[in-house]
């Protein structure tokens, strides 16, 4: 599969093969292309891997991990309340690494049977623009070979933003690849970033043993982009967790002390200090454009290291697009596939479009955090009239049946039209429920539509069916102030 004969020339050179990449490449092909895809990932045995961040260490790694350790705690907190007693429970790190690895090599080799099947051409290596039409190859070994494309499709993704004040050094400090494959668990866990990468791998950590997770976030705010009703429940959950996220907290230095991390911050002009035994860098990710095209190519780079493109992933070459990571907007998986679709769609000469508006964001801490659409901050500032209504998770059944009545569903619906604006989330499972919202969006249902459409009982979805009646004050489950 890998390196097996290029052509000189192909319709379609994708250099990348993330979740953008690849999906850009299949799709090329499906609809009658010569595609190859160029890519540089390599596992931690030096072989070859489709898939990018995602399958190899972003998404799918720490998911793996979010499961195991999510079983790990239930079954020491939460299988009791069950009348399920289980005696001796022990961690097996090792095993449960040894899952994650299985699971990413099953999806990734699935990446490689995909290319197979549709006829994309692997070609393991560096990429690089040398100007629109053509691409220089880096194969592993031998010489750069040129390649002539009709299009190309940039898509190297993004790596970890570096902090001078905290250098990785893959022993003691981490960044998230380093953080999701440590051998042993942490007594005491720095993170510095309660982003979604701190929240996610800090959850794992804590529920498999850590004694001490501390979050230093750098802004007063915590998760600004989510909805107020929504953060507020997940601050008192991640609390309770024992997640301890510092505020307005600046890290000044850290030095590595006997085999452990010191750590330096600021907080309301107070300075403190604190080891750790590991330290997590989760401040955020750059594009990954730097030396990705010759000078004299002229493609459009902006102040932040993002391929300037405009709605339609177009670069400012001709042929050349930029997707994914790579290019401004929220730095996801499934935002970076639907745009490789897009483009592919595009060449051919079809009408493609994202939906910018309505991207679905999921952060997955227990409970789960799921939106898609405005925030009520953002109707506000916007000045646009809404309405809306919220379910709580402790008035429906099958949440209770599970043991984790907390959160809620919030719908904001447009004062005018009823049309959903936003739907936001926090409970056990949003992230399969948001889909739902999603659709509803996509096809411009109002409230009332959602209201009005039958609901299976007893699931967790019904909370999102009794937000939508309770934006007109229909909720039958909840008591209404009138
Ligand atoms: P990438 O997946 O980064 O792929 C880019 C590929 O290009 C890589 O294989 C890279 O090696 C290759 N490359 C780079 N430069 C070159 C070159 N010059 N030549 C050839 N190849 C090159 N997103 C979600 O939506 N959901 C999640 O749950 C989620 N969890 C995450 C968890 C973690 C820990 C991290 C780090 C990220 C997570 N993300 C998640 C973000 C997600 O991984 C990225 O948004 C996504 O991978 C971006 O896809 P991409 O194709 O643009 O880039
Ligand atoms: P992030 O942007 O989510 O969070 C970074 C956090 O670090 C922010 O809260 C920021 O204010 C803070 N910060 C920045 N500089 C700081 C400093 N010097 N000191 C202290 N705090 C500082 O970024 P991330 O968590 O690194 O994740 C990177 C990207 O990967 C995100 O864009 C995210 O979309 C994606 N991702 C998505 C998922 C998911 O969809 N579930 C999971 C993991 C990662």
């Amino acid at each position: 599969m890998a390196g097996k004969k290029m052509r000189d020339r192909y319709d379609v050179v994708v250099v990348g093969a993330g979740p953008a990449g690849y999906v850009a490449a299949i799709r090329c092909a499906q609809l009658g292309y010569a595609t190859a895809c160029i890519d540089a990932w390599k596992d931690e045995d030096g072989r070859p891997r489709l898939g990018g961040t995602c399958l190899n260490a972003g998404c799918i790694p720490s998911k793996a991990l979010l499961e195991s350790s999510e079983l790990y705690q239930a079954v020491q907190n939460e299988f009791a309340e069950h009348g399920i007693r289980v005696q001796g429970v022990k961690l097996d790190l090792a095993a449960m690494q040894a899952r994650k690895r299985t699971i990413v090599q099953a999806l990734t080799d699935g990446i490689a049977t995909l290319f197979q099947a549709n006829g994309v051409d692997w070609l393991p290596g560096r990429g690089r623009l040398l100007e629109a039409g053509r691409v220089e190859f880096q194969p592993e070994r031998g010489k750069p070979r040129h390649i002539e494309a009709g299009h190309v499709i940039l898509a190297t993704g993004s790596h970890p933003i570096a902090l001078d004040t905290a250098p990785v050094d893959g022993e003691r400090i981490l960044d998230s690849s380093g953080a999701l494959a440590l051998a042993e668990v942490p007594r005491r866990l720095g993170i510095i970033g309660a982003g979604v990468i701190g929240l996610e791998l800090g959850s794992v950590w804590k529920r498999l043993g850590a004694e001490e997770v501390i979050l230093f976030e750098a802004q007063p705010d915590f998760l600004p982009m989510v909805d107020e009703s929504v953060r507020r429940v997940a601050l008192r959950a991640f609390d309770r967790q024992g997640l301890d996220i510092r505020l307005g907290t600046r890290v000044t230095a850290t030095r590595l002390v006997r085999g452990r991390v010191e750590v330096t911050w600021q907080r309301d002009g107070e300075t403190e200090k604190h080891l750790f035994d590991r330290l997590i860098v989760a401040v955020g990710r750059v594009p990954n454009s730097a030396g990705l095209a010759a000078p004299e190519a002229g493609l459009l780079i902006d102040e932040w290291g993002y391929v300037h493109v405009d709605e339609h992933c177009r670069t400012n070459l001709p042929g050349v697009y930029a997707i994914g990571d790579l290019v401004r907007g929220p730095m996801l998986a499934h935002k970076g596939a639907e745009e490789g679709i897009m483009v592919a769609e595009r060449i051919a000469g079809h009408a493609a479009f994202v939906d910018y508006d309505r991207i679905p964001s999921v952060i997955y801490t227990h409970p789960e955090i799921a939106w898609i659409g405005r925030t009520e901050a953002e109707l506000k500032r916007a000045g646009i009239a809404y309405r809306s209504g919220q379910f709580p998770f402790s008035a429906n059944g099958r949440a209770r049946a599970h043991g984790h009545p907390e959160g809620l569903v919030r719908v904001l619906s447009d004062a005018g039209t009823d049309r959903i604006l936003g739907v936001h989330m926090i409970g056990d499972c949003v992230s399969e429920l948001l889909s739902a919202a999603g659709v509803g969006m996509a096809l411009g249902a109002s409230a009332e539509d959602v209201a009005l459409t039958m609901f299976a009982h007893p699931t967790l979805s019904e909370a999102f069916h009794e937000a939508a009646m309770a934006v007109a004050g229909n909720a039958i489950h909840a008591v209404t102030k009138r």
